[in-house]
């Protein structure tokens, strides 16, 4: 069991401020996955956590100890790495048990721990075969494996889904998630995947330039994201963002986008330029010829993409913004959508979906 506090940690190789002044709280029992574009700081940030790369500044706790200095084998935290480093010559069983063998424990002890480990991920089969024999998936399990024997006070995870294919990935995910759940241990966990993050984590810390933008719970970041970067990364496609003023008009906030009246917005706003954010899914296409409902906003534009995604459907639409330049606005929904390429549509939208960030600095305006 492990809380590991993290206090205003950075890393910086010559001119590149890799991770810059993070802090963060990863709670016992806690399934935190760092998200981010490549280079955003993911990795260096992990492995500072398990003791590969010496911070710059600040400091790591686990429970109230201080391990910032600690060699990763005192740190009572295991890592499983994005290729499993597996030892090719050495047989599954030796492989989960290289671990405990390295901490000079009992010979009894290690083959009953291995078992009970194998067991666990399902293992029992293929203790004698060598890593080659294996599929990408079992290799992973076998690199869990051997994190799990050692049973550490936390799991750290660079991003081990990745050398799986599509679909193996997806069973992997659920089977990390029932592992996260009976082990009850916290994982810090490294991908730039969102689904993955999504799906598994119960708390995403979202990194960009090597700076902290947002922690919360998977509904959180989604719903109520920090700012444009948090907005812009999340979904697929992600928020549509799109420069807007606000204004008073007859005792409401107006925001207008392009000329055209996006949305009546109920609160107030401490800055007139604004990027305004609309999830595609809450978007909806106005039927030809039907009013448009009273109190939604509306946003006119041209069909220039259809995407077919399944059972839901993607459409692109040039939407003027004011300059030469249209943006490009994403609705999502149910298959059909009911459009053509070259259509004139109205798409609307309801006011508690529309999000406001200040164009300055790109935070969250409410
Ligand atoms: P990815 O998803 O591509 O693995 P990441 O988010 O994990 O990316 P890091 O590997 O932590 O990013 O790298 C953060 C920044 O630090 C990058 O700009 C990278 O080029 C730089 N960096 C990382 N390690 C070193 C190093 N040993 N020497 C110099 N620069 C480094």
């Amino acid at each position: 069991m492990a809380r590991i506090r993290i206090e205003g940690l950075g890393k910086v190789f010559g001119a590149t401020r890799a991770v810059d002044d993070v802090s963060l709280d990863v709670a016992d029992g806690d399934f935190l996955v760092l998200l981010g574009p490549s280079g955003c700081g993911k990795t260096t940030l992990l492995r500072m956590i398990a003791g590969l790369i010496q911070p710059s500044t600040g400091r790591i706790l686990v429970e109230d100890r201080d391990i910032t200095y600690l060699p990763p084998r005192e740190r009572d935290v295991a890592m499983v790495f994005q290729s499993y480093a597996l030892y090719p010559h050495l047989s599954v069983e030796r492989n989960i048990g290289f671990p405990l063998r390295a901490a000079r424990r009992p010979k009894a002890e290690i083959a009953t721990r291995v078992r009970e480990v194998a067991g666990q991920l399902e293992l029992d089969g293929l203790l004698g075969r060598r890593p080659r024999e294996l599929s990408g998936g079992q290799r992973q399990r076998v690199a869990l494996g051997r994190a799990l024997v050692r049973d550490p006070r936390a799991f750290l995870m660079d991003e081990p889904l990745s050398n799986l294919d599509a679909k193996l990935r997806t069973a992997t995910r659920t089977e990390l998630t029932a592992l996260h759940r009976r082990l009850g241990s916290t994982f810090v966990y490294v991908t730039h995947d969102q689904v993955e993050a999504m799906t598994m984590a119960t708390r995403i810390a979202l990194l960009d330039g090597g700076r902290l933008e947002q922690v919360g719970t998977p509904t959180e970041v989604y719903d109520q994201p920090a700012s444009v970067f948090v907005a812009g990364f999340l979904g697929a496609p992600p928020m549509n963002l799109l420069p807007a003023t606000v204004a008073g008009r007859d005792g409401q906030v107006v925001l207008t986008a392009g000329g055209v009246d996006i949305s009546l917005w109920p609160g107030g706003a401490d800055s007139t330029e604004v990027t305004l954010g609309i999830r595609p899914e809450h978007l909806r296409v106005l039927p030809a010829g039907a009013p448009a409902p009273a109190a939604r906003g509306r946003l006119t534009g041209t069909v220039t993409g259809i995407e077919n995604l399944g059972s839901e459907e993607v459409g692109w639409l040039g939407v003027g913004t004011g300059d030469a330049a249209s943006a490009a606005v994403a609705v999502r929904g149910p298959r059909p959508l009911g459009l053509a390429i070259g259509d004139r549509v109205t798409l609307i939208v309801a006011p508690e979906h529309v999000h406001l960030f200040s164009r300055d600095s790109g935070r969250r305006l409410t």
